[in-house]
C-alpha cells in the first residue's frame, strides 16, 4: 500500500481516548501509512500496517530500532494467522490454548503471506499473536489487516504501560496515542518458536513456562543456534532505565532508589514495592511503571530486591537482568 504519511503532522502526537471514535481515527491513520500507539494486555504497542514496507519503515525510524530486529504481526484470529504462517500441530495446539492472549508464535512464513519483508526483517519465519485486549483487537479489526507492533518505546528503553509513558518517549515521532488506561499484565508476550524440532522459548513473558509446558505435555527447549541470533529481544541490554540497577539487593543504600518486593527495604523514601504480598502477577503489572517512576527521580542507582524465579518471576528477572546489563548491546 502506498504511504500518504505527511511529516507536517509532526512533531507532537495527540493522545485521545481509546473509544469507538478513537479506534476509528487510529485505523484511518494506519490506512494512510501512519503509526499509532495503542494499549494491549502486555504493554503499549506501536502499530503500523504490516503489509506496507513504508509504514513499517516508520516504526523502525521512530523507535531507532535496528532493522534486523523483526516485529510481531498482530492479527484478530487464528484463521487470520493461518493466512500468514504455517502452523505445525504443536503450534495450532498452542494457539488454540492461549489465543487470544500474551503468547507470540514464530512459525514458517506461509506462501501467500501479506506481511511485508521489512516487518519480518527479511526472515522466512513470522511472529504472530492474537491479543486479548479489546482496544487492540478492535484496532486490528477496524484496520482490516495485520498490524506490525513492537512496544511503543525507543529501542532499548523501558516498555510503556501507560499512554503517558508513550508520550514522554515518542510523541515527537508518531502520529497518535490511543489512551486505554494502564496495561493489565505489564510484561511483553512470551515468544515461542515452532520451527524445526521441539517448540523453543525465545523470550519469557506474560504467559508462564509452566502453563505452556502443561499444554504441550513436554518441556520447552531454550533458545539455540541461529534462531537466537534472529531474536534480538534476547540481546543483553534492553528495557534499560537511565539509572543503573543493582540486582538481588538485600539492603538499600542512602543514595539509592529502591524497587522492593515483599517489603524487605522497609517504608523508606524513594522506594516502591512491586508487591508487598509477594504476588508475582501484581509485581509484573507494576514492574515497568515503577521503573519509569523511580528512574524519573534522577538518582544514579536503583537497588532491586530479590524476586523468586518461578512462574512470572522468570520473565520479571529476565527483564531486570537486561535492564541491568552494560549499555550499547541493543
Ligand atoms: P518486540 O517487538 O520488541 O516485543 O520483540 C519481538 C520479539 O519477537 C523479538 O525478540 C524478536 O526478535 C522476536 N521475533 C519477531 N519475529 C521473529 C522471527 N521471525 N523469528 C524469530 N524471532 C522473532
Ligand atoms: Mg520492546
Amino acid at each position: 500500500m502506498k504511504s500518504e504519511y505527511s511529516p507536517a503532522s509532526l512533531p507532537s502526537a495527540r493522545t485521545i481516548a481509546a473509544d469507538a471514535a478513537g479506534i476509528a481515527e487510529a485505523a484511518a491513520i494506519i490506512h494512510g501509512g501512519g503509526i499509532v500507539a495503542f494499549p494491549t494486555e502486555t504493554v503499549y504497542g506501536l502499530a503500523a500496517d504490516a503489509t506496507s514496507e513504508a509504514a513499517v519503515a516508520r516504526i523502525y525510524a521512530a523507535k531507532a530500532r535496528p532493522t534486523f530486529n523483526p516485529l510481531i504481526a498482530h492479527v484478530a484470529s487464528l484463521d487470520a494467522a493461518l493466512e500468514q504462517g504455517l502452523f505445525s500441530a504443536e503450534a495450532q495446539h498452542l494457539a488454540k490454548a492461549f489465543w487470544p492472549g500474551p503468547l507470540t508464535l514464530v512459525v514458517p512464513l506461509a506462501p501467500g503471506a501479506t506481511v511485508c519483508p521489512a516487518a519480518r526483517a527479511g526472515l522466512q519465519s513470522i511472529a504472530l499473536r492474537v491479543p486479548v485486549h479489546k482496544v487492540a483487537l478492535g484496532l486490528i479489526v477496524a484496520a482490516g489487516r495485520p498490524l506490525a507492533a513492537p512496544s511503543a518505546n525507543r529501542s532499548g528503553r523501558v516498555s510503556p504501560v501507560t499512554a503517558a509513558h508513550v508520550a514522554v518517549d515518542l510523541s515527537d515521532a508518531i502520529d497518535l496515542i490511543l489512551d486505554g488506561g494502564r496495561c493489565p499484565m505489564g510484561l511483553e508476550s512470551t515468544v515461542i518458536a515452532c520451527l524445526e524440532g521441539p517448540p523453543r522459548l525465545l523470550r519469557p513473558g506474560a504467559m508462564t513456562r509452566v502453563d505452556i509446558e502443561a499444554v504441550l505435555g513436554q518441556a520447552l527447549a531454550g533458545p539455540a543456534g541461529p534462531i537466537a541470533l534472529h531474536s534480538p529481544g534476547m540481546l543483553a541490554s534492553h528495557y534499560a532505565p537511565r539509572a543503573k540497577l543493582r540486582l538481588e539487593a538485600k539492603t538499600l543504600e542512602s543514595s539509592e532508589a529502591g524497587l522492593d518486593f515483599g517489603g524487605i527495604f522497609g517504608k523508606r523514601k524513594n522506594v516502591l514495592d512491586l508487591s508487598a504480598s509477594r504476588d508475582l502477577a501484581e509485581a509484573a503489572a507494576n514492574l515497568f511503571d515503577f521503573l519509569h517512576e523511580l528512574d524519573a527521580l534522577g538518582l544514579n542507582r536503583i537497588a532491586v530486591a530479590p524476586i523468586p524465579s518461578e512462574g512470572l518471576g522468570e520473565a520479571i528477572n529476565d527483564r531486570l537482568a537486561r535492564a541491568a546489563a552494560p549499555r550499547g548491546s541493543s
